[in-house]
């Protein structure tokens, strides 16, 4: 299992970190890694991982955008912390994701990227990477 730090710059926004999924893989090439799952969890509470388009900014503005009206960050929450949109909303999206895998390289769709989603930000977040093998 490896550990990949990222900052985070805003409360809410997400980061494309495909390129860290592709290193993540590359680095481990003479492992004899071919067909599987990458897994990428958030050991995060306000911080979940997707699969989504990369192609179009908008999309991820316009999911951050949805979500929070959705979840609004002054609901009358109970949770002291103050955060508990951004709880509410790593349980929407997921703490973790897969990533297929085919010959050792990403199998993503042509419009698909794999995104940080960060909730309750600025922070530096950690992903843990791991990879599955798969028939
Ligand atoms: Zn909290």
């Amino acid at each position: 299992m490896e550990q990949r730090r990222f900052g985070t710059a805003a409360r809410c926004g997400m980061t494309d970190i495909t390129g860290d999924v592709e290193q993540y893989l590359h680095a481990r090439a003479a492992d004899g890694i071919q067909d599987g799952f990458v897994c990428i969890y958030s050991p995060h509470t306000t911080c979940a991982v997707t699969i989504n388009e990369g192609f179009d900014p908008d999309v991820q503005r316009d999911i951050s955008t949805f979500l929070s009206k959705l979840v609004p960050e002054n609901s009358g929450f109970r949770h002291s912390e103050g955060n508990s949109d951004a709880h509410v909303k790593v349980s929407l999206i997921g703490a973790s994701c897969l990533v297929p895998v085919i010959g050792g390289r990403t199998a993503l769709g042509q419009w698909q990227r794999v995104f940080l989603c960060e909730f309750d930000g600025p922070r530096t977040r950690t992903l843990y990477f791991s990879f599955i093998r798969a028939e």
